[in-house]
């Protein structure tokens, strides 16, 4: 049987990051390990510029969004409060017959089935539910899995020892909040962004670096007053239309904080080149929420592997998920750690002060019930439930609240593999004697590019030429990713520039030394995506690539 088109999309892609040295699979040497990947030259380069660019664009170029880099592991109470050592599972499953192993909802995905989750929380297989591999209908009940690794901290292996390899950055972040806030002279609304490593032992990992074992993510937590103390502090929460709502706002409550960040993101991705086209949308329904939860909007990329609906559209695969997560996290830090993780805001212990009694009442009947929903959700009994909702509806109007969190959290190796599968481009050319070649050219925005600059001279064996043109590799190297090259024919080398992304080239040749006077010290530059060539002075090179790299 023929191959579906887009499989071979992405073998194409998975042999090109291994023949340019883009993603190797971990451990390839011994066999390989399943969900594990290394990114070699080309691939280490892309990555950086990814991550630098993240960091630049949501926390230096920012007054509100300081930065943290925590330890991979941590105090295991952390992952308690957090609810992943209770609920951080997959519904996992098994073939009886050829005893292969799925994820049970992806199982039924794959069959235009929905598994089941009953009043419980229990999985159940829907009627029909086959294995993919051997076609047998004997398949165990689905049963979690928790997707943390666990290790053990000292000599002693016992269950008082055990630690996790977190699988998110975020906590991190909840845990230092007060640290942060204390030493970085932020006020709320103000983030903490954090890019790291994080580790889910996924039950089938799959989609090439898509689903990973070990992986990083980029994540800010923003932290916004709850909207009742806006509302007692401008009167009424602002209300957002459609689009990007413009620079922040002070009456701004949790939904324009959540729009303004979805926006936000999707910028990033413009910027970087994935145009909105390339990009789809989830908006969680109100069944996928987490309890806690307000909204969730997943930025998703068309990937070649992303199934297409009903209608024969693609809508995509997760990138990135922006969640208003409510005052859920430190709420439960607060009450795990018993380290109060409220803030103390003055402009809104004045401002309630003035309110009418009426307002006053209205307020706090629904911050009352908003801690009381939580609390009881969360598992607190009843009447203590009640008691702590009073404790905390009064310091809010003493002008103390546990700050609500907007999360944008996203997966570097995703975006990776996203910018990758956006980059490539292959051609077919054939010459004059009908021999055909296939070229491959990897379209990144010059931003991400891992090589920003191919110097080449016209010959190896002129030392006019080479000794120029490593000045003008050293001219350029401080600033930026340069690769100087000397081998093989002028147009052998642009091919090789343009398998690894290369977006220009500068080539030193007789002219650049003077051969026609009027071009002495010019370099002729070379676009990667149409071939085009013009003629540019050294003594401008740098600023020209600075502009088009940054
Ligand atoms: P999914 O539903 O695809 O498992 P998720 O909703 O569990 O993802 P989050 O917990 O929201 O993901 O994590 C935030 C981001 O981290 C994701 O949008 C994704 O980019 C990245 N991420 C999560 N799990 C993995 C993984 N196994 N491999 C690579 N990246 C991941």
């Amino acid at each position: 049987m023929a191959e579906p088109k887009e499989n071979l999309q992405m073998e194409k892609i998975v042999s090109l990051c291994k023949r340019r040295g883009f993603i190797f699979q971990s451990s390839e040497i011994y066999g390989g390990i399943n969900g594990f990947w290394d990114y070699g030259p080309l691939g280490a380069e892309l990555k950086r510029n990814v991550k630098e660019l993240w960091w630049n664009s949501m926390t230096r170029q920012r007054d509100d969004v300081a930065g943290l880099e925590a330890t991979i592991i941590m105090s295991p109470a952390i992952w308690k409060a957090s609810g992943h050592v209770d609920t951080f599972s997959d519904p996992m499953c098994d073939c009886k017959k050829c005893k292969k192993r799925f994820r049970a909802d992806q199982l039924c995905e794959d069959q235009g089935l929905t598994l089941i989750k009953n009043a419980d929380g229990k999985f159940a297989l829907p009627e029909g539910t086959k294995c993919t591999s051997c076609d047998s209908k004997e398949l165990t009940e689905p049963r979690p899995f928790n997707l943390m690794f666990k290790t053990y901290v000292g000599p002693v292996e016992s269950e008082d020892n055990v630690a996790y390899l977190r699988p998110e950055t975020a906590q991190a972040i909840f845990a230092q909040f007060k640290n942060v806030l204390e030493t970085s002279r932020q006020k709320v609304p103000f983030g903490i962004g954090q890019i790291g490593k994080a580790f889910r032992n996924e039950v089938t990992p799959r989609n090439y670096t898509f689903r990973s074992r070990e992986f990083e993510q980029m994540e800010l937590e923003f932290f916004i007053k709850p909207d009742e103390a806006i509302e007692a502090i401008h009167g009424s929460v602002a209300t957002v239309a459609a689009g990007h709502p413009g620079e922040p706002q002070p009456n701004w409550g949790w939904q324009a904080w959540h729009q303004y960040w979805v926006e936000e993101r999707v910028r990033f991705y413009e910027g970087i080149g994935l145009s909105r086209e390339t990009l789809g949308f989830h908006i969680q329904t109100k069944e996928e929420l987490a309890h806690y939860a307000r909204a969730c909007t997943d930025i998703l990329f068309k990937f070649p592997f992303s199934k297409k609906d009903e209608q024969g559209n693609v809508k995509g695969d997760e990138l990135e998920g922006i969640a208003a997560r409510s005052d859920f996290d430190l709420s439960q830090h607060q009450r795990f750690s018993g380290k109060p993780q409220h803030v103390f805001d003055d402009e809104l212990r004045q401002a309630w002060a003035k309110l009418p009694k009426e307002k006053q009442d209205d307020l706090w009947r629904r911050y009352y019930e908003n801690r009381k929903n939580y609390l009881t959700k969360s598992g607190v009994e009843a009447e203590a439930a009640a008691k702590q909702a009073t404790d905390d509806a009064n310091a809010l109007a003493k002008g103390n609240y546990v700050p609500h969190v907007i999360e944008p959290s996203a997966g570097v190796d995703r975006l990776i593999l996203a910018l990758i599968a956006n980059a490539y481009s292959e051609t077919t050319k054939t010459d004059d004697k009908g021999k055909s070649e296939t070229i491959y050219t990897m379209k990144f925005h010059p931003r991400v590019a891992p090589i920003k600059v191919g110097v080449l001279p016209l010959l190896k064996n002129k030392p006019d030429l080479v000794a120029k043109a490593l000045a003008v590799r050293d001219l350029l190297r401080p600033w930026m990713n340069v690769y100087y090259d000397d081998g093989g024919s002028i147009g052998k080398r642009y091919a090789r520039q343009d398998e690894a992304g290369t977006p220009f080239c500068v080539t030193i040749d007789f002219d650049t030394l003077g051969e026609k006077p009027e071009l002495l010290d010019t370099v002729t530059l070379r676009y990667r995506d149409d071939g085009k060539q013009e003629r540019l002075k050294i003594s401008e090179l740098r600023d020209w690539l600075l502009v088009k790299i940054r």
